[in-house]
Protein backbone atom coordinates (compact mmCIF):
# COMPACT_ATOMS: atom_id res chain seq x y z
CA UNK A 1 0.00 0.00 0.00
CA UNK A 2 1.43 3.73 -0.98
CA UNK A 3 2.13 6.45 1.48
CA UNK A 4 0.38 9.83 2.23
CA UNK A 5 3.60 12.18 3.53
CA UNK A 6 3.54 15.07 5.64
CA UNK A 7 5.81 17.12 5.39
CA UNK A 8 6.95 19.17 8.78
CA UNK A 9 8.44 22.48 7.07
CA UNK A 10 10.91 24.54 9.39
CA UNK A 11 10.94 27.23 7.43
CA UNK A 12 10.80 27.58 3.30
CA UNK A 13 14.72 27.39 2.74
CA UNK A 14 14.85 24.29 3.97
CA UNK A 15 12.18 23.06 2.39
CA UNK A 16 13.11 23.70 -1.34
CA UNK A 17 15.76 20.61 -1.68
CA UNK A 18 13.38 18.50 0.31
CA UNK A 19 10.10 19.46 -1.71
CA UNK A 20 12.17 18.60 -5.00
CA UNK A 21 13.81 15.80 -3.55
CA UNK A 22 10.32 14.16 -2.98
CA UNK A 23 8.75 15.09 -6.46
CA UNK A 24 11.22 14.18 -8.15
CA UNK A 25 11.50 10.46 -6.19
CA UNK A 26 8.06 9.52 -5.68
CA UNK A 27 8.86 5.61 -5.30
CA UNK A 28 11.80 6.28 -2.87
CA UNK A 29 8.98 7.65 -0.32
CA UNK A 30 6.23 5.54 -1.70
CA UNK A 31 4.00 7.53 -3.20
CA UNK A 32 1.67 6.86 -5.81
CA UNK A 33 1.81 10.73 -6.88
CA UNK A 34 2.94 14.21 -6.44
CA UNK A 35 -0.70 15.19 -4.53
CA UNK A 36 0.27 12.36 -1.47
CA UNK A 37 2.17 14.74 0.25
CA UNK A 38 1.83 17.80 1.92
CA UNK A 39 3.34 19.97 3.72
CA UNK A 40 2.59 21.47 7.32
CA UNK A 41 3.91 24.24 9.28
CA UNK A 42 4.15 23.98 13.41
CA UNK A 43 7.29 26.26 14.84
CA UNK A 44 6.05 27.21 18.21
CA UNK A 45 9.77 28.11 19.05
CA UNK A 46 10.13 31.24 17.07
CA UNK A 47 10.84 34.37 18.28
CA UNK A 48 10.22 37.11 17.82
CA UNK A 49 6.67 37.09 16.51
CA UNK A 50 7.86 39.24 13.56
CA UNK A 51 10.40 36.26 12.51
CA UNK A 52 7.85 34.06 13.22
CA UNK A 53 5.49 35.86 10.99
CA UNK A 54 8.01 36.28 8.17
CA UNK A 55 9.12 32.84 8.08
CA UNK A 56 5.76 31.40 8.03
CA UNK A 57 4.63 33.79 4.85
CA UNK A 58 8.06 33.19 3.21
CA UNK A 59 6.51 29.32 3.29
CA UNK A 60 3.16 30.51 1.51
CA UNK A 61 5.10 32.63 -1.26
CA UNK A 62 7.38 29.38 -2.04
CA UNK A 63 4.22 26.89 -1.36
CA UNK A 64 2.65 29.23 -3.81
CA UNK A 65 5.23 29.39 -6.32
CA UNK A 66 4.92 25.65 -6.50
CA UNK A 67 0.64 25.87 -6.28
CA UNK A 68 1.08 23.91 -3.28
CA UNK A 69 -1.56 24.99 -0.58
CA UNK A 70 0.24 23.90 2.93
CA UNK A 71 -1.32 23.16 6.30
CA UNK A 72 -0.59 26.21 8.80
CA UNK A 73 -1.49 25.18 12.20
CA UNK A 74 -0.41 28.90 13.95
CA UNK A 75 0.41 29.12 17.65
CA UNK A 76 2.07 31.87 19.24
CA UNK A 77 3.21 31.18 23.00
CA UNK A 78 6.83 32.74 23.85
CA UNK A 79 6.60 32.56 27.63
CA UNK A 80 5.52 29.37 27.61
CA UNK A 81 7.29 27.80 25.00
CA UNK A 82 10.43 29.50 26.74
CA UNK A 83 9.77 28.00 30.55
CA UNK A 84 9.69 24.44 29.30
CA UNK A 85 12.62 24.84 27.49
CA UNK A 86 14.52 26.18 29.99
CA UNK A 87 12.96 23.44 32.47
CA UNK A 88 13.97 20.80 30.15
CA UNK A 89 15.91 18.47 32.38
CA UNK A 90 13.06 18.46 34.95
CA UNK A 91 10.72 17.61 31.96
CA UNK A 92 13.00 14.42 31.02
CA UNK A 93 14.85 16.38 28.51
CA UNK A 94 18.67 15.71 27.79
CA UNK A 95 19.26 18.76 26.32
CA UNK A 96 17.18 22.45 25.14
CA UNK A 97 16.81 21.16 21.51
CA UNK A 98 15.50 17.70 22.12
CA UNK A 99 12.72 19.21 23.80
CA UNK A 100 12.31 21.88 20.74
CA UNK A 101 11.80 19.24 18.11
CA UNK A 102 9.33 17.45 20.45
CA UNK A 103 7.20 20.56 20.99
CA UNK A 104 7.21 20.42 17.56
CA UNK A 105 7.14 17.14 16.03
CA UNK A 106 4.91 15.57 18.46
CA UNK A 107 1.84 18.23 17.31
CA UNK A 108 2.99 17.44 13.37
CA UNK A 109 2.61 13.32 14.22
CA UNK A 110 -0.62 13.74 16.31
CA UNK A 111 -1.78 15.40 12.88
CA UNK A 112 -0.87 12.99 10.62
CA UNK A 113 -2.70 10.66 12.42
CA UNK A 114 -6.05 12.16 12.57
CA UNK A 115 -5.60 13.20 8.99
CA UNK A 116 -5.06 10.05 7.35
CA UNK A 117 -1.19 10.64 6.83
CA UNK A 118 1.04 7.23 6.91
CA UNK A 119 3.94 8.76 7.21
CA UNK A 120 6.04 11.97 8.35
CA UNK A 121 9.32 13.42 8.03
CA UNK A 122 11.09 16.85 8.40
CA UNK A 123 12.87 19.42 6.72
CA UNK A 124 15.01 19.68 9.78
CA UNK A 125 16.81 16.44 8.63
CA UNK A 126 18.48 18.84 6.17
CA UNK A 127 20.36 21.08 8.27
CA UNK A 128 24.03 20.40 9.57
CA UNK A 129 23.59 22.89 12.21
CA UNK A 130 21.09 20.42 13.77
CA UNK A 131 21.22 18.18 16.27
CA UNK A 132 20.50 14.85 13.37
CA UNK A 133 20.22 11.84 15.85
CA UNK A 134 18.54 13.78 17.89
CA UNK A 135 16.10 14.89 15.67
CA UNK A 136 16.00 10.80 14.20
CA UNK A 137 15.36 9.46 18.08
CA UNK A 138 12.78 12.17 18.46
CA UNK A 139 10.85 10.87 15.27
CA UNK A 140 11.26 7.27 16.09
CA UNK A 141 9.68 7.46 19.59
CA UNK A 142 6.83 9.44 17.73
CA UNK A 143 5.88 7.12 15.57
CA UNK A 144 5.87 3.94 17.59
CA UNK A 145 3.91 6.34 19.66
CA UNK A 146 1.46 7.35 16.91
CA UNK A 147 1.28 4.20 14.50
CA UNK A 148 2.31 6.68 11.80
CA UNK A 149 5.96 6.18 9.80
CA UNK A 150 8.79 7.76 10.44
CA UNK A 151 10.31 8.79 6.49
CA UNK A 152 13.74 8.74 7.32
CA UNK A 153 16.16 10.68 4.83
CA UNK A 154 19.49 12.09 5.86
CA UNK A 155 18.82 15.31 3.33
CA UNK A 156 21.94 16.88 4.88
CA UNK A 157 24.01 16.50 1.24
CA UNK A 158 21.06 18.44 0.09
CA UNK A 159 21.47 21.54 2.11
CA UNK A 160 23.96 23.77 0.47
CA UNK A 161 22.03 23.44 -3.17
CA UNK A 162 18.66 24.15 -1.31
CA UNK A 163 20.40 27.14 0.10
CA UNK A 164 21.39 28.43 -3.47
CA UNK A 165 18.20 27.34 -5.10
CA UNK A 166 16.27 29.80 -2.38
CA UNK A 167 18.58 32.65 -2.21
CA UNK A 168 18.32 32.86 -6.47
CA UNK A 169 14.20 32.35 -6.04
CA UNK A 170 14.46 35.32 -3.40
CA UNK A 171 13.33 33.68 -0.57
CA UNK A 172 13.85 35.50 2.87
CA UNK A 173 16.44 33.14 4.47
CA UNK A 174 17.11 33.52 8.25
CA UNK A 175 20.55 34.14 10.67
CA UNK A 176 19.46 32.39 14.00
CA UNK A 177 17.95 29.09 14.28
CA UNK A 178 14.43 29.93 15.65
CA UNK A 179 14.23 30.15 19.66
CA UNK A 180 15.30 33.58 22.20
CA UNK A 181 18.45 31.51 22.91
CA UNK A 182 19.70 31.24 19.34
CA UNK A 183 19.88 34.68 18.74
CA UNK A 184 23.45 35.16 20.57
CA UNK A 185 24.67 31.43 19.95
CA UNK A 186 25.71 32.07 16.03
CA UNK A 187 22.94 30.39 14.68
CA UNK A 188 23.64 26.76 15.48
CA UNK A 189 21.22 24.68 17.83
CA UNK A 190 22.18 23.71 20.97
S1 LIG B 1 18.62 26.28 18.97
FE1 LIG B 1 17.08 25.75 17.38
S2 LIG B 1 16.58 23.58 17.71
FE2 LIG B 1 17.59 24.34 19.57
S3 LIG B 1 15.94 25.02 20.93
FE3 LIG B 1 16.56 26.81 19.76
S4 LIG B 1 15.24 26.86 17.95
FE4 LIG B 1 15.08 24.81 18.86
Amino acid sequence: MKDKLLIHACCAPCLVAVFDDVNENLEKYNLESKSDFDVIWYNINIHPKTEYEKRKETLKEYLAMNNKEGIFLDEYNLLSWAKHAVNHKEEGYNMRCEYCYTSRLEKVFEYAKDNGYTSVTTTLLISPYQKHDVIISVCEKLAAKYGVKFAYEDFRPLFWPGQHKAKDLGLYRQKYCGCIFSIDEGGKSK
